[in-house]
C-alpha cells in the first residue's frame, strides 16, 4: 500500500461555487451542489458514501477526483477548566494544535492557519520554528470538524489565532472565511468569527476592500516602536502609525464593528502606567475592546509574567479612560497551553524515543 499523501481535493475545501464547478463537470444538474454543501457543512458529513441520493454519475466523479482527508488526531489534552488541546496531523505529515474552550455551553475554537509562521514575535513558542507551510481551507476546515466530532456539539465561535498568520494565507484563510459564513453551509455570524493578526498592514487594506466577512483583532502589544519593533519584527516594515491607520480605515469601512486589542503584558516590558496611558492615547477615538493576557512563560522565554499588581493598575488605567477592558484568565494552565507547545513537546518527546 503506497504511503503517498491524497493529493486531490476535499469537499470540506470547496465553497458553494467550487461545488458547483464540481457538479458540471460530472455531468450533474446544479442543485446538487446545495445537496452537498448541506451534507458537507451543515449535517458535518464529509464522505459520499454516507450521503444518501446522490446520483450515480456524481458518486463515481467523487470516488475519481475527490480525496477523503481526515488529520490523525496525535494528541488530546484535557485541562481542570474544560479546556482542550489537539494536535492533528496532516497528510504530508506536518502537525498543527487547535484549542477547544467551552463556555456557558458556547463551544471556541482556535484555529491554525499555517505550519508555523514566519512572523517571529519574540513571545511566541510556534514563532522559533519558523514557517514550514501554508494551510489549505480544508486543512483549516479539519480543524472545525474534529472539533465537533470530539466535543459532540458544533463550534460556536471561531478565532483564527493559532500558529501562523492568517493574513500571510491571504487565499486560503478568506476562503474558509467566506464557507464558515456561507448562509447555505455552518451560517456562521461573522461576528462570531474573528481574524487576529500581527500587524501585516496590506492584508488588512485588502480584507477591507474584499469587505471579509469577520470581525477584526490586532495583536498590540506595546505602545512605542522602540519596544514593538522588540519584541515583534513586523513593526519594523509596518511601524504603529501606519498600523493604527489601516485600523481606522477598517472601522470607517465598517461603522460601528469594534476591533479587538490584544496585548501581552510582558513583565518589565510593556506593563508600566506610562504604557497603559500611552495605549490610552493610542486607542483615542478608535471603537475598541482591550484584552490583556499575562504573559505564560514557557520553556527557554527570555519574558517573565507580569505582576499581579500591575496588571491590576493597567486594567483599571485604561478602564478610568472608557475603555472596555478584559483581564484574559489563562486558560488551560495546567495543559500545554502556549501556542506552538504541545507540538514542541510531542516533537521532542518523539527525539527522545528515536534515541532510546
Ligand atoms: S504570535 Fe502569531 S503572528 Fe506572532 S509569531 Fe506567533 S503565530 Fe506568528
Amino acid at each position: 500500500m503506497s504511503n503517498a499523501p491524497d493529493l486531490r481535493p476535499c469537499l470540506t475545501g470547496m465553497n458553494y461555487q467550487a461545488l458547483l464547478t464540481l457538479c458540471r463537470d460530472a455531468g450533474v444538474k446544479d442543485v446538487h451542489a446545495e445537496t452537498l454543501n448541506a451534507y458537507v457543512f451543515r449535517s458535518g458529513i464529509r464522505d459520499w458514501h454516507a450521503m444518501p441520493g446522490l446520483p450515480q454519475l456524481l458518486r463515481a466523479y467523487l470516488d475519481q477526483h475527490i480525496g477523503l482527508f481526515e488529520p490523525e488526531l496525535i494528541a488530546n489534552q484535557q485541562a481542570e477548566d474544560g479546556t482542550r488541546k489537539i494536535l492533528l496531523r496532516m497528510s504530508d505529515g506536518k502537525d498543527v494544535e487547535s484549542v477547544l474552550i467551552p463556555a456557558s455551553g458556547r463551544l471556541t475554537q482556535c484555529v491554525s492557519t499555517q505550519v508555523g509562521c514566519a512572523i517571529g514575535c519574540k513571545f511566541c513558542l510556534t514563532a522559533t520554528a519558523g514557517l514550514t507551510r501554508n494551510l489549505s481551507s480544508a486543512e483549516i476546515m479539519a480543524q472545525v470538524f474534529t472539533a465537533r466530532h470530539l466535543m459532540g456539539e458544533p463550534v460556536r465561535n471561531l478565532v483564527l489565532m493559532g500558529m501562523g498568520e492568517p493574513l500571510h494565507n491571504y487565499d486560503a484563510v478568506s476562503n474558509f472565511i467566506r464557507m464558515v459564513t456561507d448562509p447555505k453551509g455552518m451560517a456562521f455570524s461573522p461576528r462570531r468569527v474573528t481574524l487576529s493578526t500581527a500587524g501585516l498592514v496590506p492584508a488588512i487594506y485588502r480584507m477591507i476592500e474584499d469587505d471579509l466577512p469577520c470581525s477584526l483583532a490586532v495583536s498590540l502589544n506595546a505602545t512605542t516602536d522602540d519596544v514593538r519593533s522588540h519584541i515583534m519584527p513586523i513593526n519594523q516594515k509596518y511601524p504603529l502609525q501606519e498600523l493604527l491607520k489601516a485600523m481606522h480605515a477598517y472601522i470607517d469601512k465598517h461603522g460601528r464593528k469594534r476591533i479587538l486589542i490584544e496585548y501581552i503584558l510582558l513583565g518589565g516590558i510593556n506593563d508600566s502606567i506610562e504604557d497603559a496611558k500611552r495605549l490610552a492615547k493610542l486607542l483615542d477615538g478608535m471603537a475598541s475592546t482591550v484584552n490583556l493576557l499575562p504573559f505564560n512563560p514557557f520553556s527557554g522565554s527570555e519574558w517573565k509574567r507580569p505582576e499581579r499588581r500591575h496588571v491590576e493598575t493597567f486594567r483599571v488605567e485604561l478602564s478610568k479612560a472608557g475603555f472596555v477592558v478584559v483581564v484574559r484568565k489563562s486558560r488551560g494552565s495546567d495543559i500545554s497551553a502556549a501556542c506552538g507547545q504541545l507540538k514542541t513537546e510531542i516533537a521532542a518527546r518523539r527525539k527522545l524515543a528515536a534515541k532510546a
